[in-house]
């Protein structure tokens, strides 16, 4: 990847753009007004609308299954999904007191037992059905017979069998049917797959909330990469807001306003406005490069998770992808895509980006808070410290082959390179590489760069020593600041906490662009820090030459690296390092460069 420390002749295009405005987070002390609900900050900007509830009432399933020791399998793994979700909404809900709404939780999960719905989806799959036409026939078969009992607490029971029916269901299909939204909606619910977002028409919604996850969580990438405003972790009562109450969703201060007054509503009007503009003059200068005052050229890049998002990079003056995110073409499907599927996918990439931009594809992320239903991974206590990432493609040399090679074959059709997730030991990489060598070797193409991604703090202490043989390193500061810091990055109580400006976590990063620079490789970014302007003149600094950020975020990356001097983002760098947790961190920012 082009880095140019010494562009001094090449520093002067365009005017540099004023500095974006910084988004806040709120500390998790200050209080809230009455009707406001805390969450935290999964996507910048403001929404205004209706609540609009995703539930997956009418999805369209199969009948015929595949292997009925795989249904049984999938069937089992959604429903122990279903029962932890159904814990973490329990004990949230304890924690603040509300111990009605907790116990319908825990008589959600007293129903997941029923041992005559569990057995009859079980004889259907042993018939022949998938997992979820068996389910769906057997707890809505029982909540019909349920219903029809003269009983209140039995029709109660019915409607609860449903509700925790459409959990499992959910998990087992995903939502990718279509689904009706009216205009203006601020769509709400626990947990948003891909699939979900795939099936909303985005240009009704204008806001996302999510009761589950965190600022680098799934659906906190996926609203980044939708441009729209997102908060996740936000509190439970969300749920139970009467479809179509008005709400604004502050995305930047990760609140959710549920009483908003006239007056709250033309402040966010005014917001609005201001913010649109900033990013029509960002988006003006967009292709320009960024190059700082004094000269320094820093590569900005983007992050996509779909094919169709390759074209979009170009338009906000992205230099290329700097991680695609390969696991979107893996999921929400019964089997793994075949080798010609995967390469056909990257080659319509790789040719829409042009042969001047980099593509960097990282192979297979999947585990941890990413199960596929169809490769056999046992149940684990701890996934996101089990079987994930490389680890997982290691252990199934077949599923890992195919990809590689698609990639390889893919490579001649752009500026392709490739890189490893979740590589912690030396002996993981050189495993990836040897296997990547047999496959480039049997298929006669040109060598590629390959690198890996540091994000386990094993791979940043030893960077000077993966430097030797891995021609690239890009960091991803989601699960490098989970692992630095031992916090869930999907535990929505942890996450005013998951602070990837920890000075831990740029302690490093420090290290990384260290051991990368003793043998002349590049570094970049491609967590969601690289997204976040606080952190901007501190990665700078810190000599970091790529930064990859979600595809709306690119203008105002670029805008803010021209706003800033190399020489002052070191010295920023510096006091970053010597700080004592985030919040400081953020003001040292503040202070030097607002
Ligand atoms: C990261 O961990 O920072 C990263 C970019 O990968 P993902 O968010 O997909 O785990
Ligand atoms: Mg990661």
């Amino acid at each position: 990847l082009a880095t140019d420390l010494d562009a001094g002749a090449d520093a002067t295009h365009g005017e540099p753009a004023p500095a974006a405005p910084m988004p806040v987070t709120l500390p998790t002390t200050e209080p809230v007004a009455e009707g406001v609900l805390r969450g935290v900050a999964a996507s910048p900007g403001l929404g205004i609308g209706h609540v609009f509830h995703l539930r997956h009432d009418d999805a369209v399933v199969e009948q015929r299954g595949a292997d009925p020791m795989q249904e049984q399998r999938a069937l089992e793994s959604a429903l122990s999904t279903a029962h932890l979700q159904l814990d973490g909404l329990r004990q949230r809900l304890i924690e603040e007191a509300d111990a009605d709404h907790a116990a319908i939780f825990a008589a959600h999960q007293e129903l997941l037992e029923d041992p005559e719905v569990l057995d009859r989806a079980a004889a259907q799959v042993r018939a022949g059905d998938s997992a979820a036409w068996a389910w769906q026939q057997a707890y809505t078969s029982q909540a019909d017979r349920l219903s029809a009992l003269s009983h209140a607490v039995m029709r109660g029971r019915a409607t609860d069998l449903r509700d925790v029916g459409r959990r499992v269901l959910h998990l087992l299909v995903g939502g990718s049917a279509p689904v009706d939204v009216p205009a203006d909606s601020i769509v709400v619910a626990e947990d948003l797959t891909p699939s979900d977002t795939a099936a909303l028409d985005r240009t009704k919604v204008r806001a996302l909330c999510t009761t589950m996850g965190s600022a680098t969580s799934h659906v906190a990438i996926l609203a980044r990469g939708l441009g729209l405003p997102a908060v996740a972790g936000v509190d439970p009562r969300i749920l139970a807001l009467p479809a179509g109450t008005r709400v604004v969703v502050d995305g930047d201060r990760g609140t959710v306003n549920t009483t908003p007054s006239a007056d709250d509503e033309s402040r966010i009007v005014a917001r609005q406005a201001v913010d649109d503009e900033r990013r029509g003059r960002e988006l003006a200068v967009a292709r320009e490069p960024a190059t700082t005052t004094d000269g320094h050229r820093v590569e900005v890049v983007a992050n996509i998770g779909a094919v169709s998002e390759g074209a979009r990079v170009a338009d906000v003056g992205g230099e290329g992808v700097g991680l695609l995110r390969s696991e979107f073409l893996f999921m929400d499907r019964r089997t793994a895509p075949d080798e010609d599927e995967q390469a056909k996918s990257y080659r319509t990439v790789a040719r829409a980006l042009g042969p001047e931009r980099i593509l960097v594809i990282r192979t297979l992320d999947v585990g941890g808070d990413k199960p596929l239903p169809y490769l056999d991974v046992a149940v684990e206590l701890n996934p996101f410290l089990g079987e994930r990432g490389v680890r997982l493609t290691l252990a199934r040399p077949e599923l890992f082959r195919t990809q590689v090679r698609a990639i390889l074959r893919a490579s001649a059709s752009g500026k392709v390179a490739m890189m490893f997730p979740m590589i912690a030991t030396l002996a993981e990489w050189r495993a990836a590489k040897a296997l990547v060598e047999r496959e480039r070797e049997a298929l006669g193409v040109a060598p590629i760069p390959v690198g890996i991604m540091v994000e386990i703090p094993a791979a940043a202490l030893i960077a000077e020593q993966f430097a030797r043989e891995a021609d690239f390193f890009s960091i991803g500061t989601n699960d490098l600041t989970q692992y630095a810091l031992a916090m869930d990055r999907t535990n929505p109580r942890l996450a005013p906490q998951v602070d990837a400006l920890h000075p831990s976590v740029l302690r490093l990063i420090e290290r990384t662009v260290a051991g990368a620079r003793a043998h002349g490789r590049w570094v970049g970014v491609c967590g969601a820090l690289a997204g976040d302007l606080h952190a901007v003149p501190i990665l700078v600094g810190l000599g970091v030459d790529e930064l990859s950020a979600d595809i709306p975020l690119v203008p105002a990356v670029k805008a803010r690296v021209r706003s800033l001097s190399l020489a002052e983002c070191r010295e920023t760098a510096r006091l970053a390092l010597e700080a004592g947790d985030g919040t400081e961190v953020r003001a040292i920012v503040t202070q030097r460069h607002s």
